[in-house]
């Protein structure tokens, strides 16, 4: 089967990771988390305390920018890529509600965005991969064969990543995570700079009332049409 190159896009928590994931394995792609990469960039300059909850460095940011070199690495347990900063696994700190609250801001930087658009093309220039983030159909990949957005109520985003939280030993509470969620999206849409937008060519997956595996199958039923 012809592979193709599809992509992600959709508002926070509502399972693009999941789908993308599921969906690699599948079909045996390549899947990259885009959001891991402006997340790890949040971490990194988030230590420098280039970034705060009520302040934000612009120019110091772009000033360090070459000290970041992000590259993905598969954990054979788990058979997920997983991030690595300077060399160091950082999978785990830039999941954080830490990282959540301030990676929004960090990805709005024009600068930001230019140097992890160029890496995720080269990432994906030769097809056989799943993408998931905010503009992977509408700027990195624009003439990916498959386009999804996903979506899902807010109420249903909200409880699925408040148990994930909770599963991973988190201490929050459902506010703070619609808080988040609601700021996030906010921010991820109507920022200038490649906002989150539903492309013409996309097609829409409300998986508010579907589980995994009917989530899974539908796109899968997509990508057939598609080789
Ligand atoms: O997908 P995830 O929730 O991990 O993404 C974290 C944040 O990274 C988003 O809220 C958004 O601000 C940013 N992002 C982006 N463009 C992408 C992927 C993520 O701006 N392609």
């Amino acid at each position: 089967m012809k592979k193709i190159t599809i992509a992600i896009d959709g508002y926070s928590s509502c399972g693009k990771s999941t789908l993308a994931k599921e969906l690699a394995k599948e079909l045996n792609y390549i899947f990259v988390d885009y959001g891991a990469m402006y997340r790890a960039v949040t971490f990194f300059v988030a230590q420098k305390n280039l970034v705060t909850s009520n302040s934000i460095d612009k120019k110091a940011i772009i000033d360090i920018l070459h000290e970041v070199n992000l590259s993905f690495q598969l954990n054979e347990e788990t058979k997920t890529p997983e991030i690595y900063l300077n060399g160091e696994n950082i999978e785990k700190e830039i999941r954080t509600p830490f990282v959540s609250s301030l990676v929004s801001k960090v990805a709005a930087i024009k600068e930001v965005r230019e140097k992890l658009v160029e890496e995720q093309r080269k990432m994906g220039e030769n097809g056989g991969i799943i993408m998931d983030g905010r503009d992977i159909g509408s700027v990195v990949f624009p003439h990916a064969e498959l386009k999804l957005f996903v979506t899902a109520e807010i109420a249903t985003r909200v409880e699925r990543r408040y148990a994930e939280m909770i599963a991973k030993g988190e201490e929050v509470t459902r506010q703070e995570v619609e808080k988040n969620l609601i700021e996030r999206d906010h921010l991820d849409s109507t920022r200038e700079e490649s906002p989150l937008i539903q492309t013409e060519d996309a097609i829409v997956l409300d998986n508010t009332n579907l589980n995994r595996k009917e989530q899974l199958e539908l796109a899968l039923t997509l990508v057939k049409e598609r080789t």
